[in-house]
């Protein structure tokens, strides 16, 4: 942490200053320049507010040399980060497809969904049980009758599942249907549920709130890692502006920027960011080309008659076509797509390791 003081600071406020830092058990480096003194404190800063010592008289700045996220900085853990959801390695050179449904919503719709996306190349089935709507009169999805579907809908063509969990109460019920929980962007600093899921031995895709800073949303990364359960991957979504031509607006310099800050793999949902259907090839190509380990696309058998996003769902043959561009941009991007999931791909279960294949 750097402290920088007023020129016309009294030895008083330095020894103050001083005095704080050294209480905190942090090592005191002071420089003193022309018309500047400079106080450096260096040791475990990780709980410590600068907004404490920008309140302090004589001071003109506190902030942070380095992250406060430190599980999931690149500092301390330069290789990235593989996961592994089921039999499917998220993170190293193959960009990995996720797609399916907003809302699972028959046992038919899933099952055609899973069908049409897994012959594309889609590696992951979407699909949400529980989904939070921003009106309580919407449709709210089928609860666990829904992941029974999504599981068996997945398990015909050999996918792993993505579904979002909402409340930590959730978490044991829903173990044995997903191979990743997803984290909503309203529930991104639910810091209850990011703890519980920091316990579970399943990959968390933690995606980003509507407000989030890159830092925010790291610093929920870390809270799912600070529980041990190391398995996370980023997912940008889009962020809330000023733009209301589109839903929200996709952040695709969040790709090369988290990617420098984390060794965690990033993912990008265009659907969401987009909100409309026709613009979401287009930012999935753009995402790839920022160095994307994945997308997570939503695709509707029928989204004219979809109960929920239907207006961002691709249609399957849209999201066919996409993948054919995909295979083009993805070695510009030094990166391979995978091959369309065959039906004995299985579900075993390997810790995560990690590779070299992705550039920092
Ligand atoms: C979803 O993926 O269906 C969803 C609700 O996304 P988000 O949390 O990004 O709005
Ligand atoms: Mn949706």
């Amino acid at each position: 942490m750097v402290i920088v003081m007023r020129p016309d600071c009294t030895p008083e406020e330095v020894a103050r200053v001083e005095a704080r830092l050294h209480a905190l058990g942090l090592q005191i480096f002071r420089a003193a320049g022309a018309n500047k003194i400079v106080i450096g404190a260096l040791g475990d800063t990780k709980s410590v507010d600068p907004r404490d010592f920008q309140v302090l008289p004589g001071v003109v700045e506190a902030h942070r040399v380095t992250e406060p996220f430190k599980l999931a900085s690149r500092t301390f853990h330069p290789e990235n980060t593989v996961v592994r959801a089921a039999s499917v390695d998220i993170g190293g050179r193959e960009v990995v497809l996720m797609a399916g449904p907003c809302t699972v919503e028959s046992e038919s719709q899933t099952v055609e969904a899973a069908r049409l996306v897994a012959a594309a190349g889609a590696r992951v089935l979407r699909g949400g049980a529980f989904k939070p709507r921003s009106s309580p009169y919407s449709f709210q999805g089928l609860g666990e009758e829904g992941l029974k579907i999504l599981r068996r809908a997945a398990d015909r063509v050999g996918m792993a599942v993505v579904s979002e969990v909402m409340d930590p109460g959730q978490i044991p019920m829903m173990m044995p249907y997903v191979d990743i929980f997803q984290v909503g962007a309203r529930n991104m600093q639910n810091f209850y549920l990011l703890r519980e899921l920091g316990k579970v031995a399943k990959p968390v895709l933690v995606k980003r709130g509507l407000s989030a800073t890159i830092e925010e949303w790291l610093m929920s990364a870390e809270y799912v890692m600070a529980g041990g359960n190391h398995q996370v991957l980023l997912c940008e979504r889009g962020i809330r502006t000023f733009e209301p031509y589109t839903r929200n607006t996709l952040d695709v310099s969040a790709v090369p920027v988290v990617h420098k800050l984390s060794h965690l793999p990033v993912i990008v949902d265009p659907s969401h960011a987009v909100g409309i259907r026709v613009n979401v090839p287009p930012l999935s190509l753009a995402a790839v080309a920022a160095g994307a380990d994945g997308l997570l696309i939503e695709v509707h058998p029928d989204p004219d008659n979809a109960l929920c996003d239907g207006a961002q769902s691709l249609f399957p043959q849209q999201f066919a076509e996409l993948v054919q561009k995909l295979r083009l941009i993805a070695p510009a991007a030094g990166r391979t797509l995978g091959a369309p999931a065959r039906r004995s791909a299985g579900a075993g279960r390997r810790a995560p390791r990690t590779a070299r294949g992705r550039t920092a």
